[in-house]
């Protein structure tokens, strides 16, 4: 008997007819001889929602609260797709993550997974029940909730496949698969049919919301081979594997596999900062300190011994970093501050990258051509970003899918 863990997201049970659908899936798959163990994300916009009424009350949630507020929106999802399942005539339960012995670090609103005990779980599994668990979700050492960063149920459905040895993990979802790029953005997107580990985790890093990045760190740790495919067709979809199962040859033929964007980024500029050593180090070791992740920085030549500094954070960390920020622009005694919240960022991701030569000043040109202006850039051994105004986004997306020959044929 083989055992299955199947992730369904938000989208895929919206609504009690999609929630219909998904149950007679997973009953499906027990009927085929399989133990199954279900992973759900809350329904359709539900996590958002629940932000939203938080700002109403408060611009600076306690982390705790939030995300006890925040794990509800999983359990609302668990309860009512074990409550179809049994409808529809199947043993059910439903587990919170602390109850299915997912254990997490301290970090609130984007903690680790730190071990599992899946003794209930396989308990449940093994008198005949399907099982339903929270994603997104587990208990810390303090014995409270802590959720784990946006898109965390994938993270829970790859965590519990390795732990439990499962033979298959699938993320079911609204879209067939991983796609040469966000295929609602980009209509000419293809489907991959099978891609690396190593190009998932750009990809997702760079802003591709089809797969969470640290989950793809998991399963690349434990070599969990992830099946991404629809919610709402039989199809095949993308096998995420090692680059080994793929193959080198077929891996490099591609120049670039991907390319992704992220809307949801913010560039700080310091200008006339001191060029002395130990300036970046305090920009960036006070804006660590709080937590708040740096993506990009450039820093000018200098000139008359001044430097600008520029970076991008993420939207959720705007304000915080404009607070620091301010009061390290006094503190430096810059000439000015300035916050662009007109950003985005545009990658090409691939393992050609290796061996082909020429990607980034491909993309620049490209880029060029079409007379983009590239803000920021940063490179990777498989990966390409730069940073544009957000009103150039969808040509910039447009022209480098087509330019790097990844349009359907
Ligand atoms: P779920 O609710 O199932 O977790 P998500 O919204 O998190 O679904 O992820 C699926 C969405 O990711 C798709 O609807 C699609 O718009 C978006 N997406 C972005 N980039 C890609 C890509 N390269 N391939 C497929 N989907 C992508
Ligand atoms: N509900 C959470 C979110 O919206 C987790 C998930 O969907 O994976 O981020
Ligand atoms: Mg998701």
């Amino acid at each position: 008997m083989a055992l299955v863990v199947m992730k369904f997201g938000g989208s895929s049970v919206a609504d009690s007819d999609k929630m219909k659908l998904v149950a007679s899936r997973v009953i499906d798959k027990k009927k085929k001889g399989n133990k199954v163990v279900v992973v759900v994300s809350a329904p359709g916009d539900t996590t958002d929602d629940l932000i939203t009424m938080s700002e109403k009350i408060t611009s600076n949630p306690n982390p705790r609260e939030m995300d006890m507020l925040l794990a509800t929106g999983e359990q609302v999802s668990i309860s009512l797709l074990a409550m179809t399942i049994q409808s529809q005539g199947e043993n059910a339960i439903a587990l919170t993550g602390p109850q299915a012995g997912i254990y997490a670090d301290l970090d609130h609103s984007k903690a680790r997974v730190t071990k599992i005990v899946p003794k209930r779980i396989f308990s449940f599994l093994d008198k005949g029940n399907i099982v339903i668990v929270a994603g997104f979700q587990g208990i810390n050492p303090k014995g409270d909730i802590a959720t784990l960063g946006r898109g965390g149920s994938d993270l829970t459905a790859v965590a519990l496949a390795a732990a439990m040895k499962a033979e298959v993990c699938e993320i079911y979802t609204d879209v067939d698969g991983v796609y040469t790029t966000d295929p609602r953005v980009e209509k000419e997107a293809r489907k991959i049919d099978l891609i690396s580990y190593e190009e998932m985790l750009e990809m997702a890093g760079s802003g591709a919301q089809v797969m969470q990045a640290r989950s793809i760190e998991v399963a690349m740790k434990y070599g969990i081979e992830i099946h991404v495919r629809s919610t709402f067709s039989g199809k095949d979809g993308t096998y995420i594997v090692s680059e080994e199962k793929i193959g080198r040859k077929k891996m490099e033929a591609l120049m670039v596999s991907a390319v992704t964007f992220d809307k949801n980024q913010v560039k700080f500029s310091l200008i006339d900062v001191p060029d002395v050593p130990g300036i970046a180090a305090k920009v960036f070791g006070s804006l660590a300190k709080l937590g708040i992740n740096v993506d990009m920085i450039i820093q000018s030549a200098a000139l008359d011994k001044k430097n600008d500094i520029s970076f991008t954070v993420s939207k959720a960390d705007l304000k915080r970093t404009q607070s620091k920020i301010e009061e390290l622009a006094k503190e430096l005694k810059a000439s000015s501050l300035s916050c662009d919240e007109h950003v985005a960022k545009v990658s090409v991701v691939g393992v050609g990258m290796k061996s082909h030569a020429g990607v980034a000043s491909k993309m620049f040109e490209i880029l060029a051509k079409n007379k983009i202006n590239i803000e920021m850039i940063s490179t990777s051994e498989i990966k390409v970003s730069c940073v544009v105004d957000e009103a150039d986004l969808a040509k910039a997306v447009n022209e480098l899918h087509k330019g790097f020959k990844l349009n359907k044929k």
